[in-house]
């Protein structure tokens, strides 16, 4: 059984709950893990307070905490294989994709670990003007941080937090989600093993409400990160208001993919399909909203829709399999209400629309690749963030409509344009409202580059400079070489 680990020791949870683990791909037991409550939580969130006010990890030298990351890259490299599996028994995804997604989690911790070891944020040295002072501006890690992550890619949203958190000098309580426990767990034996400190890195695992919410209420918490829902957003900015915490949120997304009628149609034919039944949809920055101009529109949906139909769905190990299961029955119950409704306002299905058929199929979370044309912006299945495989057209007659479109959402958290001429893909992307736009292209990121959204898709950033920074209080300390009385009262 995978256990707790709080203050450097695995342990059960204080009123020994478990919690089954089961393969959403055809329901096998996957393993069995401690089911965490308030008390654990509290006795995380101590161990983390204690290891950040009496170190030494919050004043260990950059340049040692940086070599830390890169050890835990390596150990990230040479384990990748239990890691996928775990990664891929836990969501139902692929095993090929879980192993992209292991060489995208050891970059991360790279990444900043180079960043970190390179002095890179340090702070600066102010020029007063004047020969009788020292002026800089420190940058210090903000304290315990309480990292709470989702289970579309658990391990990934998992480094994209811990990897700037250590680099910058945190210590921290991380709360995976309860369905996707298990590269968590992992994670913390890789640390132990890469030479953390005890009490820098806790885990609790266990639901939202008994768990996440008193992370985000405590007050010895300085920072919550949090990647999930628009609804869970909100309930842990209101959770931590009181106490005033710094929160950074990485919320979802409704993502336009728009296409020009000049566009090279093939290709972006091909990248529709993975906009968004990559991970049958399950996909933060997932394209689920096609807007393609009108000249083009019929043409596209007929290819976009004999592409939905050949993809093969299947389980982790099915190397003929293209995608995988949604993650549990009431998420895909939740898929299918979305359609239905889509339907009964008048869209249009042109494929999927069910589960499949397939008798091997029948003890996972299956729903067919969905396309629902002629759809309109106040239909709840093209405004909601489905997060299955669902993607819905509209179309668009000019630049100035598409932009429109595109815009009308409450999300900004990615989008994309296809188009050959470049003074528009410019134009576009410049008026889209969202923290990530690709041109001629879908879904590429890169450990360098941040990433975060817009509007209701949340703020703060992750990846990139700003990715570490969020993880740092800035202080400004004025020290006065030559002190001596003012005189101004005299
Ligand atoms: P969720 O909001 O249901 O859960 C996310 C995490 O929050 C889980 O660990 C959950 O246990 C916890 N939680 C639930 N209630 C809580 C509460 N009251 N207080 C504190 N924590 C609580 O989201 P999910 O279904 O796990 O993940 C899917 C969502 O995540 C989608 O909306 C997706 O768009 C979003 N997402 C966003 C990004 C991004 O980069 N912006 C990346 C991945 C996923």
């Amino acid at each position: 059984m995978s256990e707790l680990f709080i203050g450097g020791r695995w342990t059960a949870a204080l009123d020994e709950r478990v919690r089954e683990i089961r393969c959403p791909a055809d329901g096998t037991l996957v393993g069995a893990v401690a089911e965490a409550g308030p008390k654990d939580v509290t006795a995380a969130i101590a161990a983390a307070r204690d290891a950040f006010d009496r170190g030494p990890w919050p004043t260990t030298p950059v340049a040692e905490r940086g070599r830390l990351l890169l050890r835990v890259a390596d150990l990230l490299e040479r384990d990748k294989a239990v890691f996928a599996r775990a990664e891929s028994l836990d969501t139902g995804k692929r095993l090929v994709e879980s192993e992209y997604d292991l060489d995208d989690i050891a970059n991360c911790f790279r990444y900043f670990g180079e960043l970190t070891a390179s002095g890179a944020g340090a702070g600066r040295i102010v020029d007063t003007g004047r020969s009788d002072t020292d002026s800089r501006v420190v940058h210090e890690p903000v304290g315990v941080c309480a990292l709470i992550t989702p289970w579309n890619y658990p391990l990934l949203q998992t480094a994209w937090k811990v990897a700037p958190a250590l680099g910058a000098g945190n210590t921290f309580v991380l709360k995976p989600s309860e369905l996707t426990p298990h590269t968590a767990v992992l994670l913390m034996r890789a640390l132990v093993e890469a030479g953390l400190p005890d009490g820098v890195a806790n885990l609790v695992l266990g639901s939202g409400p008994e768990v996440g919410a008193p992370l985000a209420e405590d007050p010895r918490v300085d920072l919550v990160s949090f990647t999930g829902g628009l609804a869970t957003g909100r309930r842990i900015m209101a959770a931590a208001a009181p106490t005033v915490k710094r929160i950074a949120l990485e919320l979802g997304g409704k993502n336009p993919n728009v296409v020009f009628a000049d566009a090279d149609f093939d290709t972006a034919v091909d990248h529709a399909l993975t906009a968004v039944f990559l991970h049958s949809g399950q996909v933060c920055s997932a394209g689920a909203r096609l807007l393609v101009q009108d000249e083009v529109h019929d043409a596209f949906v007929d290819a976009v829709v004999e592409g939905a139909r050949r993809i093969r769905l299947g389980g982790p190990f099915d190397e003929e399999a293209r995608t995988g299961p949604l993650i549990s029955a009431a998420h895909r119950a939740k898929v299918e209400a979305y359609v239905a409704a889509g339907i009964a306002e008048g869209a249009v299905l042109r494929c999927g629309g069910a589960r499949p058929d397939d008798p091997t199929l029948a003890e996972g979370f299956y729903y067919l690749p969905t396309v629902l044309d002629e759809c309109t912006a106040g239909m709840s299945v093209v405004r909601d963030e489905s997060f299955g495989p669902v993607l819905t057209v509209e179309r668009f007659g000019t630049e100035e409509e598409a932009v429109a479109l595109a815009n009308d959402t409450v999300y900004g958290l990615a989008g994309a344009v296809w188009t050959g001429d470049v003074g528009r893909a410019h134009r576009v992307a410049s008026r889209l409202r969202a923290g990530t736009v690709w041109i001629n292209d879908f879904h590429p990121y890169v450990p360098q580059a941040e990433w975060g959204g817009m509007k209701q898709s949340g703020f703060g950033r992750e990846l990139g400079p700003t990715g570490l920074a969020e993880y740092q209080e800035t202080k400004h300390v004025w020290h006065n070489l030559a002190p001596r009385p003012q005189g101004w009262f005299e």
